[in-house]
C-alpha cells in the first residue's frame, strides 16, 4: 500500500518534472502544475498563492476557482486560511473549511462551495515563499500520505520558485533576488560603503529536485552521509582535547550523522520521488524553521548544528565546495553568517565592508574590521539567503543597515552621504602635518591603536604622532597554537620598523573575556568580562607572559620599547608584573641579547579601582592609558557587549566625566602621562569633552584622527569645560545636549 502511494507521490513527481522541462512561460507552467495536482489528487481545486511582497500573498495559479482571480485574489499574511498557513508556516488540513477560525469567504473565486482543505506551505530554507492549496467538495480530511506526497511537491515547488521557474513577465512574478531589500541589523564597526555582494559561503544551488531512480538517489545518499560521519570523526580526532567548545560542537555532528531518524526522513523522501540534495534540504528546511520558533538557547545551538552539518551533506552531493569560482567583484562587501578572524584575515584588506547575520561588537570579526577601519553591519538576519554574489549593495555601519539591491533614490542619498564623507577626508588630509592644537593653545598628541601589520601604513596617512595601542592579541587569535617566541619577535620587529621611530606601544597579551584563544582550555565562567583575563591569566600562566615580552625585547634589539600591562585592578598586579618584566630584561642580558635603548611601562586602567591606587603606584608607573571601554562597562556596571545596556548610558555622562577628570588630576599630581584609548576617544563630541578633562593623549582608529583633529582645531577647550560644568550645574546628567548645542552655535557641527 505504501508502496502503491510512494509511486503515486513518483508519478506525480515526474509528471512535474516533466512540465517543469517544457520550454513554457512561468504563468503557463504554474497553469500546468495545479491541473496535474488536481488531477493527481482527484481534487476539484489546486491552487498557488505566492509572495507578492513579503506581507501580501496573491493567487498565483489555480485549478478549479474562478481564472479572473488569478493575480487579483491578494491576502495578507494572516488572513483567511491561505494566510494562517502562511503565519503559522504549518499546514491547515480541515474537513469543513467554513468552520474554521480565519476562513475567511473570497466571493471573486467562487470557493464557498468547496468543504474541505488542505494548505501547506511553499518554504525554502526557512524562508516562506509561499502557500499550496487543494480543496474538493467532498466532506474529507486529507489522509498522512495525500499530505506527505503534497509536501514532497511544495518542496519541489520552493526549489522551483528560488530557480526562478515561475517568473512572467504578464502580470506574473517577478524574479527572485530582484528586488530592493533594506536589513535592519546592529552597528559592529561605523563607517559607509558601497560594493557587491561577495558570499563568504554561496548557497548550494540544487537543480535536480526531483529524480525517478530512487535507488540510486539513496545510494548516491548513503554514500555521501559515509563521507560526512568520516569527515566528523576525522575532525574530531585532530581536535586538541582542552578544546572543549569544538569538541562538544562536532560530537553534536556526530550525534546528527549517525541520527536513524535523521536518514529515515530523508531515505523516505527520497522513496516518494525527491533527489538526494532534494530530500537533504527539505530536511533542513524542517529544521530551519523550527529554529525560528524554539525559544531554548540550546536547542537553537543545535539545530544550527543540524543546519551546517545538512550544508556539508549537499556540498558533498552537489560537489559544490566554498569555493564557486565565484571573482570577486570589484568594492566587495563580505556577506556571511559569521566569519572567524583567520577566513576574514585571508580576504585581505581589499574588502570594503562586511554584513554578519551573527557576530557581536566584541567579536574577532569586529576587532578585524576595526584594525581595517572597514563597515561592519552585525545582525543582518536572512541576508545570506537573500543577497546573491555580486548583487550591488549599500552599508551602513553607523546605522547597522544594509541596502541591497537598492532603489535609486536609496543609492544617490547614499552616495551623498559618501561623498560628503570623502570631502571632509579630503579637508582633513590637509591637516595631516598640523599638529591638534585648540584655540586656546593646547596641543592634544593624537594616535593610532592597530592590531595588524597591515594597520601600519595608516601611521603616516593619518597623521597620527604615533601608536598609543597596539593589540597584540590578533597574532595568538588566528593561530590554532601559541605562536613562537621568534615568530613575534620578527612581527613586533616589523611593526617597529614600518613605525619609523614613532613610539609603539604594545599592550601585552589581553585574552579572555570575548576574546578566548582556541586552544586555551575554556573556563565557563559565568562572567567572563569580569573573570579571568587579561594580566590575571598572564600572572597566573607567567610563561607566556615572559615569551611575549622576551620577543618584545629581542624585537627591540638597540631601539625604545614601550610596553603596558591590560587591565590592572590593583597596584601588585602591576608591580608583580613589572617584576617579571625586570626578570625577563636580566635573563635577555644574560643570553647576550641586546637590550632596549631604553624602556617604558605603563599600566591600563580599565577598572574604577586603580583610580584610587596609592600614590606610590602612580609614581613607579611610566604612563598610564585608560581603556575607556572597559572602564565605562565597569563604571556603569552595564556589559559592553550587551545589546540592551551597552548604549544605555551616555559617555557624556557628568559621572563618567568628571571621573575622568579625577584620574587626569592624580596623574597630574604625580606628572605621569596619561592618555586615553578606548572607542570614544575616536568620536569627535567625546574627545572634545575628555580634552576638556585634560586628556592630552587620545588613541582611536587612524580613520578618526582627522575628523577628531579638525574639530579639536576650531575651538577652546576652556570654554568646553565651562558648558560641560554648567549643564552639569544645571542638573544635567548628560553633557551632550549642552555640548552640541555649543558646538552647532560655534559652527562645528552641522
Ligand atoms: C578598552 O577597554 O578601552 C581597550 C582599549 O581595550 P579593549 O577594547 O581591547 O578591551
Ligand atoms: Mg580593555
Amino acid at each position: 500500500m505504501v508502496h502503491n502511494l510512494e509511486s503515486e507521490s513518483r508519478k506525480l513527481l515526474g509528471r512535474l518534472r516533466d512540465t517543469l522541462a517544457e520550454d513554457s512561460a512561468g504563468q503557463a507552467r504554474l497553469d500546468r502544475i495545479t491541473h496535474l495536482i488536481a488531477d493527481s489528487m482527484q481534487t476539484e481545486v489546486c491552487s498557488i498563492y505566492l509572495f507578492r511582497d513579503k506581507d501580501t500573498l496573491e493567487l498565483c495559479a489555480t485549478e478549479g476557482l474562478k481564472a479572473e482571480a488569478v493575480h487579483k485574489t491578494r491576502m495578507r499574511i494572516g488572513e483567511g486560511l491561505v494566510g494562517r498557513v502562511a503565519k503559522s508556516r504549518c499546514m491547515v488540513n480541515t474537513a469543513d473549511a467554513p468552520a474554521e477560525p480565519g476562513f475567511r469567504y473570497m466571493p471573486e473565486t467562487g470557493e464557498e462551495i468547496y468543504s474541505s482543505f488542505l494548505g501547506l506551505p511553499i518554504q525554502r530554507l526557512g524562508e516562506i515563499l509561499g502557500v499550496l492549496v487543494v480543496q474538493s467538495k467532498q466532506v474529507r480530511a486529507f489522509t498522512e500520505d495525500e499530505v506527505y506526497a503534497l509536501e514532497v511537491v511544495a518542496m519541489v515547488l520552493a526549489e522551483m520558485t528560488e530557480l526562478g521557474a515561475f517568473v512572467s513577465d504578464e502580470g506574473g512574478m517577478a524574479a527572485r533576488h530582484t528586488h530592493p531589500v533594506m536589513f535592519r541589523g546592529a552597528t559592529g564597526q561605523e563607517g559607509v560603503a558601497e560594493g557587491n555582494v561577495y558570499l563568504h559561503e554561496p548557497r548550494v544551488v540544487v537543480t535536480n529536485p526531483v529524480a525517478d531512480d530512487p535507488e540510486a538517489e539513496s545510494k548516491r545518499l548513503e554514500e555521501a552521509v559515509d563521507t560526512l560521519r568520516m569527515s566528523v570523526a576525522d575532525m574530531l580526532r585532530r581536535l586538541a582535547p582542552t578544546d572543549k567548545d569544538q569538541h562538544e560542537v562536532l560530537e553534536a555532528y556526530q550525534m546528527f550523522a549517525n541520527s536513524r531518524g535523521w536518514m529515515r526522513r530523508m531515505q523516505e523522501d527520497i522513496a516518494r520521488g525527491l533527489s538526494a540534495e532534494a530530500a537533504v534540504e527539505k530536511e533542513q528546511s524542517v529544521a530551519r524553521s523550527r529554529l525560528a520558533t524554539v525559544p531554548d538557547a540550546y536547542m537553537r545551538e543545535r539545530l544550527q548544528d543540524l543546519d551546517d552539518l545538512s550544508n556539508r551533506l549537499l556540498r558533498i552531493l552537489t560537489g559544490q565546495g566554498k569555493e564557486t569560482g565565484a571573482a570577486m567583484p570589484d568594492n566587495p562587501i563580505l556577506v556571511a553568517r559569521n566569519i572567524g578572524p583567520g577566513e576574514l584575515l585571508d580576504y585581505g584588506k581589499k574588502l570594503k565592508g562586511i554584513v554578519l547575520e551573527q557576530g557581536s561588537v566584541g567579536s574577532h570579526a569586529a576587532v578585524v574590521a576595526r584594525a581595517w577601519a572597514i563597515p561592519l553591519v552585525i545582525h543582518a538576519e536572512g541576508i545570506t539567503t537573500e543577497a546573491l554574489n555580486g548583487d550591488p549593495i549599500l552599508i551602513d555601519g553607523d546605522q547597522g543597515l544594509a541596502h541591497l539591491r537598492p532603489e535609486d533614490t536609496v543609492a544617490s542619498a547614499f552616495r551623498d552621504k559618501i561623498a560628503m564623507q570623502a570631502k571632509a577626508q579630503k579637508r582633513y588630509a590637509g591637516l595631516v602635518g598640523l599638529p591638534a592644537q585648540t584655540l586656546c593653545g593646547t596641543t592634544v598628541s593624537l594616535q593610532m591603536n592597530a592590531g595588524l601589520m597591515a594597520d601600519l601604513p595608516s601611521l603616516a596617512t593619518s597623521g597620527a604622532e604615533g601608536v598609543g595601542l597596539f593589540r597584540t592579541e590578533l597574532q595568538f587569535l588566528i593561530r590554532n597554537t601559541v605562536p613562537r617566541r621568534a615568530e613575534l619577535a620578527s612581527i613586533y620587529a616589523r611593526v617597529m620598523d614600518a613605525a619609523r621611530g614613532k613610539r609603539v606601544v604594545f599592550r601585552t597579551l589581553d585574552i579572555g573575556s570575548d576574546k578566548v584563544l582556541p586552544y586555551m582550555k575554556p573556563q565557563d565562567e559565568p562572567n567572563p568580562a569580569m573573570g579571568w583575563r587579561a594580566i590575571r591569566v598572564g600572572l597566573d600562566k607567567s610563561g607566556v607572559m615572559r615569551m611575549q615580552l622576551q620577543a618584545l625585547v629581542r624585537a627591540a634589539a638597540g631601539r625604545p620599547l614601550t610596553i603596558m600591562f591590560p587591565f590592572v585592578a590593583q597596584f601588585d598586579e602591576y608591580r608583580e608584573a613589572k617584576q617579571i618584566f625586570d626578570s625577563v630584561l636580566a635573563y635577555e642580558k644574560k643570553l647576550g641579547h641586546i637590550l632596549p635603548s631604553s624602556v617604558e611601562v605603563g599600566a591600563m586602567l580599565e577598572t574604577p579601582s586603580l583610580a584610587f591606587a596609592p600614590d606610590k603606584f602612580f609614581e613607579e608607573t611610566d604612563f598610564i592609558s585608560i581603556g575607556g571601554n572597559d572602564l565605562k562597562q565597569f563604571f556603569f556596571a552595564a556589559d559592553r557587549e550587551n545589546e540592551r545596556v551597552r548604549r544605555r548610558y551616555d559617555t557624556l555622562n557628568f559621572s563618567f566625566l568628571s571621573f575622568i577628570r579625577q584620574i587626569v588630576a592624580r596623574c597630574d599630581q604625580f606628572g605621569t602621562p596619561v592618555s586615553f584609548c578606548g572607542e570614544d576617544a575616536g568620536r569627535p563630541l567625546e574627545a572634545v569633552a575628555l580634552a576638556a578633562m585634560g586628556v592630552r593623549t587620545l588613541s582611536m582608529r587612524p580613520a578618526s584622527i582627522g575628523p577628531v583633529k579638525a574639530m579639536l582645531r576650531r575651538l577652546d577647550l576652556t570654554e568646553i569645560a565651562q558648558v560641560i560644568d554648567e549643564a552639569a550645574n544645571a542638573g544635567a546628567q548628560s553633557v551632550r545636549e549642552d555640548l552640541t548645542k555649543y558646538l552647532t552655535s560655534q559652527g562645528l557641527l552641522s
